[in-house]
């Protein structure tokens, strides 16, 4: 066989099976459990059997709004229960004293790849009041790192898009300029016309052929209807496998029966859902969705931001939280807690060639642990991290410059 740069021995892969894995370039070109004959190899690496898995997928995150890297910033609650439009008040006053983007973005991702994340997307705010600047740092950001971690950007109009006069172009823009997915923010809710905020947002997506993923906090039934009218356009516009609704919180609050059909829908347009399971608040079924051919994936969203003080990037962390929350306690279904950080979220990201198989991109993790049911309870540390075959974080600390 021919000449290899890397030869990774002894990784123990999800399954228990011992096997070698072959690195070429930043692909993998072959995972056996018998060793095999090389021309020539690069560097040889003995795992000792510790455990290799998939490089983490976190399916949303903000960049842009995280006080990692900065001062502690007290948790501001809202004057009278939770409302979106104050918290974005809060976050911009708090913002405005912050670091540079640049710098808190540095700080987050690197905490996130020193965990084993080596794909993300990160919604970014787009409105009248801050233009383009945090999608052009994230940009910035994105392209800064991009040998540790890859970044997709969402357009999020978070403060709105109707009743934030001047946003529907700027998020055209954005797209125009390089941003992967539209945003949107509870159509119906925050904005109070679901179909002229649907309007916008599919209306984008279809002229520039990019994808969707809209955080709907509104809940109970009329959540259930925007959730609805979301399939539905999905279906119309042709746009399935590329929609996302994050959070979704109406499927956790409504009759399963009423959950079911939702669930039908969904999975007929090809609508995923993500969920972060936070806090308190009620979240999508998990299994009922799945079960019903939906995907549901998962990611960490905000992380020590002004919207709450928890998280520090780890996805494991984040797939025990939701099988916690959600009463998981099979290996069948601690594995599918693991899916929604792993294979799942790559689906959702559209991310072609994941995971540890042939062919496949060289992104993986290494840890002390079993199985993928014993990563998940335990999240075990110290991780090595690598990236395209290279190695970026050793025991929680970056090891690789930026590009
Ligand atoms: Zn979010």
């Amino acid at each position: 066989m021919s000449a290899i740069d890397i030869l990774f021995q002894n990784a123990r892969l999800a399954d228990g099976q011992i096997v070698e894995i072959a690195i070429s370039g930043a692909k993998i070109v072959a995972v056996a459990s018998t060793a095999q004959s090389y021309d020539s190899v690069g560097k040889i690496h003995d795992l000792g059997r510790r455990l290799v898995l998939p490089g983490l997928v976190e399916g949303h995150i903000h960049l842009d709004k995280c006080f990692v890297g900065d001062d502690w910033k007290p948790h501001r609650p809202c004057t009278a229960g939770f409302s979106v439009r104050e918290r974005v008040r809060f976050e911009k006053e708090a913002l405005a004293s912050a670091r540079p983007i640049a710098e808190r973005a540095a700080a987050l991702i690197d905490l996130c790849v020193a965990h084993g994340t080596t794909q993300m997307r990160s919604h970014v705010d787009v409105d009248a009041e801050v233009g383009l600047r945090h999608f052009e740092s994230i940009v910035a950001a994105r392209d800064a790192h991009r040998e540790k971690v890859s970044v997709q950007i969402v357009a999020f109009p978070q403060s709105g898009i109707l009743t934030s006069p001047g946003t529907a172009d700027l998020l055209e823009e954005a797209v125009r300029a390089g941003a992967d997915l539209v945003g949107g923010l509870d159509p119906a809710g925050h904005d109070g016309d679901a179909a002229g905020h649907l309007d916008v947002v599919f209306g984008i997506a279809e002229r520039h052929g990019v994808g969707i993923d809209i955080h709907l906090h509104d809940g109970g039934m009329q959540g259930i209807s925007e959730i609805e009218e979301i399939a539905r356009r999905t279906k119309a516009t042709g746009l399935g496998g590329k929609v996302t609704i994050s959070h979704a919180y109406a499927l956790g609050e409504v009759s399963s029966g009423a959950v079911q059909r939702t669930a039908q829908r969904l999975a007929e347009a090809g609508v995923a859902i993500l969920t972060a399971a936070p806090g308190a608040r009620a979240f999508p079924p998990v299994l009922l969705l799945r079960d019903a051919g939906v995907n549901v994936f998962s990611g960490n969203d905000n992380i020590r931001d002004s919207w709450w003080p928890y998280g520090d990037g780890d996805l494991l962390e984040r797939a025990m939280l939701i099988g916690y929350r959600s009463g998981f306690n099979t290996d069948e279904q601690l594995a599918e807690a693991f899916e929604m950080v792993t294979a799942n979220a790559a689906r959702a990201l559209g991310l072609a060639g994941y995971g540890l198989t042939v062919g496949g991109a060289a992104d993986f993790l290494v840890l002390d642990a079993r199985h993928v049911q014993e990563a998940v309870v335990a999240r075990p540390k110290p991780r090595d991290v690598y990236k395209n075959g290279r190695l970026v974080a050793r025991a929680g600390s970056i090891v690789a410059a930026a590009a």
